[in-house]
């Protein structure tokens, strides 16, 4: 722990400047957040043009009849124009609120909150609470029109809509309700490690994030989800006899299976798997299992298990830690430096103590450009988890034993037919920009990964 507190000191006398030099902070921010936006923007632009193509590409010729393909691109389109607009609008609505101090100026609207409850400014924790509050709602409702006309207009118009008003608005009011309730007493927790560990709150705000996420995995799908989706246990039959076969095959510590019902907000589909080490859950949307084939969704969690197999999750989340590590590890220098605040417009009595939350705020903006860049590595990461689940999925009778798979040599076939279906049911974009895609994409695009899952299959042709 000394060594790390020592390397640790040494970043931070790197970084000292920051705490005198007076840096135009508010215009480096400008410049970073309109050059990625532009740069979206481009992408997009990159993109369009591909929706006016007529034909789906070779490999997906025989999947897509040319009505359907026609709606694919139609509604491809619809969602990259509304991007389009959606993006550069709440650009210009950060900037401008970012020029006109709205950090500032929310900062002092919670202290003014607070007074009037009878705290006093030293109640930092308290009024960095409120100052979330506001900032939520005041960010949130200039945007709310747009998220309006994305389900109810552009979702309506291609079909995938099932969310009523009525559900719409609950799920606001439900989200913000749960981020008061855990979202606040999180913020306060976090802050409150500060001020407690003093500089040396690096590891103590590691281990609190860790066990936070812990703790998430396990009342998310037992308290939280419930709010929004309902999960029943799936029903016995092909299915549920399938799946629960693939696990012990795998010794997947499968606890509970369940099917939920996504088809009440929306019809885009899929199925995922989540729980701590020794007790898993796996969920199936309705829709999954109504469009495909038992032996299709089985396909479907061979892949997902896939991911379980190799660990992808846990080696996500430890490169989530690596990325919290090293921006908390830069962080301190910004912590007690006054010019950054100044920059936000922030008047100078708080910016001579800065406020823990507001330094952490700004600090983050700061990074804008390098989240950029780390998102596309994490793409890239995230692709090539996909392309070894594929596999997995490919080589599952080898995987558990010929006597074990019996009946799976042909899982590829069935996980290239279920992406297919899946794929024409979303009316999922078939032609992708590489740049687009390589920014953008977690996924490798379908035409790819059929590719990929015919070379595998003539390699195990070979073999055999
Ligand atoms: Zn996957």
């Amino acid at each position: 722990m000394e060594f790390l507190h020592a390397q640790l000191a040494v970043l931070q006398r790197k970084l000292s400047w920051v705490s005198v030099a007076p840096v135009n902070w508010k215009g480096y921010v400008q410049a970073f957040s309109w050059t990625v936006t532009l740069f979206e923007s481009y992408l997009l632009l990159r993109q369009y043009p591909l929706y006016s193509k007529t034909e789906p590409p070779a490999a997906l010729a025989g999947h897509f009849k040319p009505e359907v393909f026609a709606k694919s691109q139609a509604y491809g389109r619809d969602k990259a124009r509304f991007s389009l607009v959606s993006g550069i609008f709440k650009q210009c609505l950060d900037s401008a609120l970012l020029h006109y101090g709205l950090y500032a100026w929310t900062w002092s609207l919670a202290g003014t909150t607070i007074a009037k409850l009878g705290y006093t400014p030293e109640y930092e924790i308290t009024q960095s609470v409120f100052f979330t509050g506001f900032l939520v709602l005041l960010s949130s409702i200039p945007t709310l029109p747009f998220s309006i006309y994305q389900t109810f207009v552009l979702e309506e118009k291609h079909g995938f809509n099932k969310t009523t008003p009525k559900t719409f608005v609950l799920d606001i009011l439900k989200s913000y309700l749960l981020s008061a309730i855990i979202g606040g007493p999180f913020l306060a927790a976090f802050l409150y490690i500060f001020k407690w560990a003093g500089d040396r709150f690096v590891p103590w705000l590691m281990g609190f994030m860790i066990s936070f996420q812990m703790i998430m995995v396990v009342i998310y799908p037992t308290i939280i989800q419930p709010f929004f989706n309902k999960l029943s246990p799936l029903s016995a039959g092909d299915l549920r006899t399938r799946i629960e076969g693939l696990a012990t095959k795998l010794k997947f510590p499968l606890t509970h299976l369940y099917e939920i019902d996504g088809s009440k907000r929306s019809s885009h589909s899929n199925a995922y798997f989540f729980g701590l080490p020794w007790s898993k859950h796996i969920v199936i949307f309705d829709t999954l299992i109504k469009e495909s084939k038992p032996e299709e969704v089985e396909a479907v969690l061979a892949h997902e298990l896939g991911h379980w197999y190799y660990l992808h999750p846990t080696k996500l989340m430890a490169v989530s830690q690596l990325h919290m590590f090293a921006i908390l590890a830069a962080f301190p220098a910004f912590l007690h430096a006054p010019p950054l605040l100044r920059s936000f417009d922030f008047p100078k009595e708080v910016a001579a103590q800065p406020p823990t939350l507001i330094a952490f705020l700004l600090f983050q903006m700061l990074l804008t450009p390098f989240e950029a860049v780390i998102g596309i590595g994490m793409n890239a990461i995230s692709r090539r988890f996909e392309w070894q689940a594929d596999q997995f999925a490919c080589d599952i009778q080898e995987i558990v034993g010929e006597s074990e798979g019996k009946g799976m040599g042909d899982m590829g076939e069935r996980l290239g037919q279920a992406l297919v279906t899946l794929h024409v049911k979303n009316l999922s974009t078939v032609w992708v920009d590489w740049l687009y895609s390589a920014y953008h994409h977690s996924h490798p695009t379908l035409t790819e990964r059929l590719k990929a899952l015919e070379g595998l299959k003539a390699r195990r042709i070979k073999r055999e």
